[in-house]
C-alpha cells in the first residue's frame, strides 16, 4: 500500500504538471477506439504493453477473462451481469471500432479449470469460472492451437477464441459485426516473454505481434 501511495505522490510531482492539459481535455468525454477485455491478473498490463495513454482504451477486467454467453442470460447470475453492461455501454454508447479478448500464459483462472481442486472455499470463482467450461470441454476433446504449450496455456489460448463467441452470441454485436462497425480481435500475452500474440484465423495460430 505504501507503494501505491509513494506513486501517487511521484505521479503528482513529476508527471503531472506535463499533462494537466490532457486530463482537462479527458473531463470533458472519452471516446476510446478499442473495448479491451482481459483477466484480472496484476502481470497483465495492457495500458503499458500496448503504450496507451488514458481515455484510449475502455477495459473490462475480470478472473480468466470471460465473458457469460447470451445463452445464460436471463437466467445469469445477477453479479456477473456487470461484464455484459460494460459491453453494451462501450459498444452501443461509445461506439468503440475493436474489441480486443486477451487471454494470458500461467492464468491462475486457467489452472483451476484445468486441475480443477477444492473450489468449496471460493464458491463465487467457482461459479464465475462456469463461463469458461466450454474452453474446457474443448481441451478436453484434443482441441488445441498448440499442443507444445502447457496444459492451461492451450487452455487460456483456447478459452480466448471461446469467449468471442459468447460475443457473438449477442445480436447486437452481431449486427454490429454485419454492419462493419466493429472488428473483434483475440489475442494472448505471454508473461514470461513479455510478447504479445494475435490470433490469426488463416493460420489458426496466435502469431507475435512485432
Ligand atoms: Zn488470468
Amino acid at each position: 500500500m505504501r507503494k501505491l501511495i509513494e506513486g501517487i505522490v511521484d505521479f503528482r510531482n513529476r508527471i503531472l504538471p506535463n499533462c494537466r492539459d490532457t486530463f482537462a481535455e479527458l473531463a470533458k468525454g472519452q471516446n476510446p477506439d478499442v473495448l479491451f477485455i482481459t483477466c484480472s491478473d496484476s502481470r497483465v498490463a495492457p495500458n503499458w504493453f500496448a503504450s496507451t495513454n488514458p481515455g484510449e482504451l475502455f477495459v473490462i477486467r475480470n478472473v480468466g477473462n470471460l465473458v457469460p454467453p447470451a445463452s445464460s442470460v436471463p437466467s445469469v447470475n445477477e453479479s456477473d451481469v456487470s461484464a455484459l453492461a460494460a459491453v453494451e455501454f462501450s459498444v452501443l454508447k461509445l461506439n468503440v471500432a475493436h474489441i480486443v479478448v486477451c487471454g494470458h500464459s500461467e492464468c491462475g483462472a486457467m489452472k483451476a479449470l484445468a486441475f480443477p481442486t477444492d473450489l468449496e472455499t471460493t464458491p463465487h470463482l467457482k461459479s464465475w469460472l462456469h463461463y469458461g467450461e466450454p474452453s474446457l470441454d474443448k481441451i478436453n476433446r484434443g482441441i488445441s492451437l498448440d499442443k507444445k504449450l502447457s496444459r492451461e496455456n492451450q487452455l487460456s489460448q483456447i478459452n480466448v477464441l471461446q469467449q468471442i463467441e459468447h460475443l457473438k452470441s449477442y445480436p447486437f454485436i452481431q449486427e454490429q459485426l454485419d454492419q462493419s462497425k466493429i472488428e473483434i480481435h483475440g489475442w494472448w500475452f505471454d508473461i514470461a516473454k513479455a510478447d504479445v500474440h494475435s490470433f490469426n484465423k488463416k493460420t489458426n495460430r496466435f502469431e507475435l505481434i512485432e
